[in-house]
C-alpha cells in the first residue's frame, strides 16, 4: 500500500502556515533561533527560514544538529540517537529555539537535539517544529508546530522527498 499523503502545493502552503504561526508565537524573529536536523530537517529549516526572511525585516539565526540513529534502521524500537555533528555558529542564551525535523515517532531524537542545545547554554525556550508527526511518543516530548498528524501503524513508514535531496516535494505513506 503506497499513498502520497502530502504533494508539493501542500507541502508548500504547511510550510507557509508553519512559518506564521512560529512568527506570531514568538512575536516576530527578535530572538528566534531554527535548527534544522539533518538531513531533512535542516533542508526545511532553510525554507522556514525564506520564507519568514520575506515577509519579516530580519532574518532568524540558522543552525543545524546532524543526530544519527544508532542503529541503520530507524524502524527498530530500540535504538539510540547520537550526535554526530553541530552547526551552531552563534550563542543560543537566551534564544527562542524552533527544532525543525521532518518526521517525529518516538521523541528520541528530539530529546538528543534538546540534550545538545543544553549543553551549548541557556536557551529561553525550546519549541519543535515538524512535517509530519506519525505519533508512537516513547518519550514526553510534544510537537508545537505540525505539518500533518498522521497516526501510523508502527509497521509503517513515512517517506518523506524534499527538492533539495530527491527532485521533489512529496509526502508519501507506506505500508510493506
Ligand atoms: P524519533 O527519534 O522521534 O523516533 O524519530 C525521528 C527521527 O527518525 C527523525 O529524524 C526522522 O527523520 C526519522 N524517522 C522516524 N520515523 C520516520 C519515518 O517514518 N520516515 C522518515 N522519513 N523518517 C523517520
Ligand atoms: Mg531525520
Amino acid at each position: 500500500m503506497i499513498k502520497t499523503i502530502m504533494n508539493e502545493e501542500e507541502m508548500k502552503r504547511v510550510l507557509m502556515r508553519i512559518a506564521y504561526e512560529i512568527l506570531e508565537h514568538n512575536k516576530g524573529v527578535k530572538n528566534l533561533v531554527l535548527i534544522g536536523i539533518h538531513t531533512g530537517g535542516a533542508y526545511l529549516a532553510e525554507r522556514l527560514k525564506n520564507i519568514i526572511s520575506h515577509t519579516e525585516a530580519q532574518t532568524p539565526l540558522l543552525g543545524t544538529l546532524d543526530i544519527n540513529l544508532y542503529r541503520d534502521d530507524w524502524t527498530r524500537l530500540t535504538y539510540q540517537p547520537v550526535l554526530k555533528k553541530t552547526n551552531i555558529p552563534f550563542s543560543v542564551n537566551e534564544k527562542n529555539i524552533i527544532l525543525v525535523d521532518d518526521v517525529i515517532f518516538t521523541g528520541r531524537t528530539i530529546r538528543a537535539a534538546m540534550d545538545a542545545i543544553m549543553d551549548f547554554g541557556r536557551p529561553q525556550k525550546i519549541e519543535v517544529a515538524v512535517l509530519i508527526d506519525r505519533n508512537h511518543r516513547e518519550l514526553p516530548i510534544m510537537t508545537n508546530y505540525v505539518g500533518l498528524y498522521v497516526p501510523t501503524a508502527k509497521e509503517e513508514r513515512i517517506d518523506v522527498f524534499l527538492s533539495e535531496k530527491d527532485g521533489k516535494d512529496e509526502v508519501i505513506l507506506s505500508r510493506e
